[in-house]
């Protein structure tokens, strides 16, 4: 990776010790920035940072579980005492439950909306301090193509996506005027533990391929260069917008 585009920008990069967001908290940091990683378990953050470190990128790991509010603060100091913060990109989410949206349980209905939707709301409300004070303010929220066109079985985890499509609309409004830019980036299915019940299994795996145009499932890095487009000044003009990264999925609301 040849491009520059992030030196001296600081990111926060929530649920980035595997996966989606350690791709990204990966490309961010390749890409110059200094990047705060985390997520629930220190194992966990310990080996994503050696990795990443290993790699001469400039990382610091932190556990923040994203539903803790005293976790949330931890990750806003860490930025404070590193100089402050450019980007966020909210990455976390849950989904506990298989079915169809009217069988989901009311326990992983809240959790889902607490994870997926509230608290990347709050992440975003609680870093504003911080972004206000940079000049190339982002916000990234991660959603999925579940939230365009949702996956029967993904019932209510579908509607937390799509709520968040209209949290980037919302936000996007209202900081545009402070030059805070929020957009959002929704990955089709990639391959992380996350989706495994699907790529592991040959059947589901074959019933998912044939609605992806490209004929493959994504990998992590397939999805990471379009956050660092939007996080650097290459996406200073685009707002409230949510980009489809999903190989040529249908993906109308
Ligand atoms: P993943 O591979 O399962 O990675 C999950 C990461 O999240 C791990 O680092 C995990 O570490 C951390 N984590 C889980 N719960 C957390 C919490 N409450 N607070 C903080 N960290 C937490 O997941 P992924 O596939 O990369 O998914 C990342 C994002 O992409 C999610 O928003 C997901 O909805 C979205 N997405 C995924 C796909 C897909 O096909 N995979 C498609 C569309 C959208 P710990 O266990 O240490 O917490």
């Amino acid at each position: 990776m040849s491009v520059n585009r992030l030196i001296g920008r600081i990111a926060i990069v929530t649920a980035s010790t595997d996966g989606i967001g350690f791709a990204i908290a990966q490309r961010l940091a390749r890409e110059g920035a200094k990047v705060i990683i985390s997520s629930r378990k220190a194992k966990n953050v310990e080996e994503a940072t050696q990795k990443l470190t290993k790699e001469g990128l400039n990382v610091t790991g932190l556990v923040c579980h994203v539903g803790k509010s005293e976790d949330r603060e931890k990750l806003f100091k860490e930025a404070s005492n590193l100089g402050g913060l450019d980007i966020l990109v909210s990455n976390a989410a849950v989904n506990p439950e298989v079915g169809g949206v009217l069988d989901c349980s009311e326990s992983s209905w809240d959790k889902i909306f607490e994870i997926n939707v509230k608290c990347s709301f709050l992440l975003a409300k609680e870093a504003l301090p911080l972004l206000r004070k940079s000049k190339a303010g982002r916000i990234i929220f991660i959603s999925s193509i579940a939230g365009f066109q949702p996956i029967e079985v993904l019932g209510a985890y579908s509607i937390s996506k799509t709520a968040l499509l209209g949290l980037v609309k919302t936000a996007a409004l209202q900081l545009a005027p402070e030059n805070i830019t929020v957009n959002g980036v929704s990955p089709g299915l990639v391959a992380t533990k996350f989706s495994r019940a699907i790529t592991d299994n040959p059947a589901a795996s074959e019933a998912s391929l044939a609605q992806i145009p490209i004929g493959r499932f994504a990998k992590p890095d397939d999805i990471s260069g379009s956050v660092a487009f939007l996080a650097s000044d290459d996406g200073a003009y685009v707002t409230g917008e949510n980009i489809v990264v999903a190989g040529g999925m249908a993906s109308r609301l």
